[in-house]
């Protein structure tokens, strides 16, 4: 089957290694001139346990899942990560109660190793830190999303796929005889036609879909754009692993993160945005100082600079229930061979291989 994937980001490209592992002639068409340009740049980079995720939920499954397969898929491909673990922790007596609702979900959801420690115990681990109690979660880790990223590439161009640069899909529409014509923009106008079509384009999926003829319009979601902003630390690290807060709505806390350089930052926060834009505002920084003190108490003053942005795909704005990954295919739209992603948010960086055999299992379907 000749199947086109949009986007190139780790999602996009995950699903189409996984469709040219499976014997499809694959295409990825892509609006810009390199691959992971978009949201897949612009995270956290942490391979998640999956310790959050409502039970029976899409993101649940395949965080857990998918962080397994990304542990493996590192291991033979020589893809740049660290096992380093992390804490979640309740600075104060009263978020004990989230600290224990974040176990009870992460033991429903079969994460491995996590368990609750005292204030004792955990300085023990990470003497910087300032805390009630604390969960560990062993299997928490960080990756080069990049190299990560080009190692799905080698694979997919390794299985006869192929990467188009500077090609956005701006149209979709029912070819005569079964499958999809696409629009493709660019400096190359054309039409061209595929057996099927798997719209992966991240913040740009709501408008494919719009753009997708004899889709209804009325089950394109809203897009709703979450800015999390970094800052970064230019001292020595503080801690050895990633330390979280409890999570707060919208986002898991401004967290510490660890690069595989050991260099630490702090981030994302939650900033509800109407358009997209990457400026990261400096002032941002004082709300910053008095989070990240109330489990390091020791952040020096004027330590923190104003880094990067990145913006979650959300379906749901704030107050509302976060909403779940949302993969429309066949089974749930009635069109045959056309798959659209909306609000692959975090954890997809984690989730991305899982996702790809499920979306790669409906061609077969
Ligand atoms: C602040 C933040 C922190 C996060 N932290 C983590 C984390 O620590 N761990 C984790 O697991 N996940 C994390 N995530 C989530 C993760 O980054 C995303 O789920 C993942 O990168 C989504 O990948 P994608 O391929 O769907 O989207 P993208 O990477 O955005 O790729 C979409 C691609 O489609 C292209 N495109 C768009 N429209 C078209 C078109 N019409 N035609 C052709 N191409 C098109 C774009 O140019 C882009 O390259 C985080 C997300 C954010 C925002």
């Amino acid at each position: 089957m000749q199947v086109l994937v949009v986007g190139s980001g780790v999602v996009g490209l995950a699903v189409a290694r996984a469709a040219a592992i499976a014997g499809h002639e694959v295409i990825v068409a892509e609006a810009t001139a390199a691959i992971g340009t978009g949201v897949s740049s612009r995270n956290s980079e942490v391979i998640h346990a999956g310790l959050y995720y409502p039970t029976g939920s899409s993101r649940a499954y395949h965080c857990t899942r998918g962080r397994r397969m990304l542990y493996a898929f590192c291991a033979s491909h020589g893809v740049p990560h660290r096992k380093c673990g992390k804490l979640v922790v309740a600075t104060n007596e009263s978020e004990r109660e989230r600290l224990a609702a974040v176990h009870k979900q992460a033991e429903i959801n079969g994460v491995e190793g996590i368990e609750i420690i005292e204030a004792t115990a955990a300085r023990r681990l990470e003497p910087e830190l300032a805390c009630v109690a604390a969960m560990r979660s062993p299997e928490t880790g960080i990756i080069d999303s990049h190299g990560y990223m080009l190692a799905l590439r080698g694979d997919l161009e390794d299985h006869g796929g192929m990467i188009a640069f500077g090609s956005p899909i701006e149209r979709l529409r029912p070819a005569r005889g079964g499958g999809w014509d696409a629009a493709v923009g660019g400096s190359d106008a054309q039409w061209l036609s595929f057996d099927a079509v798997i719209n992966c384009a991240g913040l740009g999926a709501q408008r494919l879909a719009r753009a997708t003829e004899g889709y209804p319009v009325e089950r394109v979601p809203r897009l709703v754009l979450a800015k999390g902003n970094y800052f970064s630390f230019a001292g020595r690290p503080a801690f050895s692993r990633l330390i979280y807060p409890v999570p707060v709505p919208g986002g898991l806390g401004v967290h510490v993160t660890l690069d595989l350089a050991g260099r630490m930052r702090f981030g994302p926060d939650v900033e509800w945005i109407e358009g997209e834009n990457y400026d990261v505002d400096p002032a941002r920084a004082q709300a910053f100082y008095a989070r990240i003190r109330d489990y390091w108490p020791r952040l020096p003053d004027g330590s923190l600079a104003a880094d990067y942005a990145g913006i979650r795909p959300k379906l749901t704005g704030p107050g509302e229930p976060a909403a779940d990954f949302m993969i429309d295919g066949p089974h749930q739209h009635g069109h045959e061979r056309l798959i659209h992603m909306f609000g692959i948010e975090s954890p997809g960086l984690t989730s991305a291989l899982s996702l790809a055999e499920e979306v790669t299992n409906y061609l077969s379907s």
